[in-house]
């Protein structure tokens, strides 16, 4: 390994960062993480600080899981790589598509579909949905409908079903046939409606408005998160997801069901959508999948959408997508060992706990500091502090002051994510009660400084 100041030095130069200008990087180098364990992360000055952000909403069972470790060392071993197009297959692959198949057996699923990543299964479910209407003879179906705010990743499919103009404006023109509804977000919103159950049948009659404009046969799915992360954790009404999954059942539309971030226990149940009461017709998948260990993803799909595939016999089912990775052995190792231990573990409890805790600590800290407007969380590790200059008037607060808080916050002992004028909290789901303290205790700190 170089010196620290040789990466210091190419940190900016060498390396382009993802989600920014690099020139900020130039000016703003990002802090270099070098080693983890638990919940916690050390960057190379040796700043050791709680990891409020676990990776990127990804790093559910910390950094110290030894079973993923091992698993993960045994398949290199044994057979680091083949792949699963042209009549092959390796057996990783089929034991981990048997641990996902058991892991949602209560969510419907039927078939697994392995990626490299959330962008990737995004596209996958896109591409599948157009299919499934082809081979059910529907061929003018091949419109998406998805909401404001929503993220759905970054290649061409998932950023055109983006409900951020920022990973839209520039890469444009996206996919045709794209449809965004009003986000069901009770603090903002076009309606200016404050009762989350008012505006989720707000924004049902919305959705039924559109899809009559369009015509009912033209729109193949609908796309969203059960609670819309990177938008700044949106927490819909417990009704939303069930309106509008009766909606696309009555228009006859695929629901997909984006679990990138909510799958694996993060809202407190194993899936968004079950904690909402919902099945999906197809769920894209990533991150806690392997908790990161492993970069994996998948598109799985219920035994509904399976069996139209499965029966046809005109040749139009043949599915023409894949990735090099696609049921990668090693990745599919860190899958088994992932689930398994995410069930020994049993994840969701704690998160619902802890998620608890946070969500009380940081509606605590907006009763004391008024440039706190809004707190958002209470299903699970998926909180956010929205931060305004004028609480009545909702002002958000200028990025640079919302990042300030956010160095100090490191400072004080705590990664969280800045995302102006929010700032994002999603830990490990093993995170220890004490280490919530300090995630709240840093905050503190940090919003009082300011
Ligand atoms: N969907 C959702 C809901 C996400 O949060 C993300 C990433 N944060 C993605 C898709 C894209 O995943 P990836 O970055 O692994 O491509």
């Amino acid at each position: 390994m170089k010196d620290d100041n040789f990466l210091k030095e190419h940190n900016a130069r060498a390396l382009w960062h993802p989600m920014g200008a690099p020139g900020d990087s130039m000016a703003n180098p990002p802090v270099i993480i070098s080693s983890a364990s638990g919940s916690r992360i050390r960057d190379i000055d040796g700043h050791e600080t709680v990891d409020g952000v676990g990776g990127l909403w990804c790093a559910n069972l910390g950094y110290s899981n030894d079973a993923v470790k091992e698993a993960i060392a045994k398949q290199l071993h044994e057979l680091p790589y083949y792949s699963a197009f042209a009549g092959c297959t390796n057996p990783s692959a089929i034991e981990a598509s048997v641990a996902v198949q058991e892991f949602f057996a209560e969510d419907g699923i039927g078939r697994v579909f392995f990626t490299s990543g959330g962008s990737d299964s995004v596209d996958t479910c896109l591409r599948l949905a157009r299919q499934y209407h082809q081979v059910k003879g529907a061929p003018t179906r091949t419109k998406f409908l998805s909401l404001k705010k929503g993220y759905h990743g970054t290649h061409f499919g998932g950023a055109s079903v983006n409900g951020n103009n920022r990973f839209r404006i520039g890469y444009e023109p996206l996919l045709p046939g794209c449809f965004h509804l009003t986000a069901p977000h009770a603090y903002r919103n076009p309606y200016d409606e404050a009762d989350p159950a008012a505006l989720a049948r707000k924004i049902a009659a919305e959705m039924v408005d559109e899809i009559e404009f369009q015509g009912p046969e033209t729109i193949a799915a609908f796309i969203m998160e059960p609670i819309l992360g990177a938008g700044g954790v949106i927490v819909p009404d417990p009704t939303f997801m069930g309106l509008m999954r009766e909606i696309c059942t009555r228009y006859g539309i695929l629901m997909i069901a984006d679990e990138v971030i909510c799958g694996f226990g993060r809202t407190g149940d194993w899936t968004g959508s079950r904690h909402w009461g919902v099945r999906p017709d197809m769920m894209s998948v990533a991150k806690g999948i392997t908790s990161a260990y492993f970069p994996v993803g998948a598109a799985l799909i219920s035994e509904e959408v399976a069996e139209v595939f499965e029966k046809d016999t005109s040749g139009a089912a043949a599915i023409w997508h894949g990735y090099t990775y696609s049921a990668h052995p090693v990745g599919a190792a860190a899958v088994t060992a992932c689930l398994s231990e995410t069930l020994r573990l049993d994840t969701r409890t704690n998160a619902a706990a802890r998620g608890t805790q946070l969500y009380q600590g940081l509606l605590g800290l907006k009763e004391k500091y008024d440039i706190i407007g809004d707190v958002r969380g209470g299903h699970g590790l998926m909180t956010a502090i929205e931060f305004v200059t004028d609480r009545a008037k909702k002002t958000p607060m200028d990025a640079a002051t919302v990042k300030t808080i956010h160095s100090r916050v490191y400072e004080a002992g705590a990664m969280v994510r800045p995302a102006p004028p929010n700032l994002l909290m999603s830990p490990p789901l093993i995170i220890t009660e004490a280490e919530v303290r300090t995630i709240i205790e840093a905050l503190d700190t940090a919003i009082g400084s300011v």
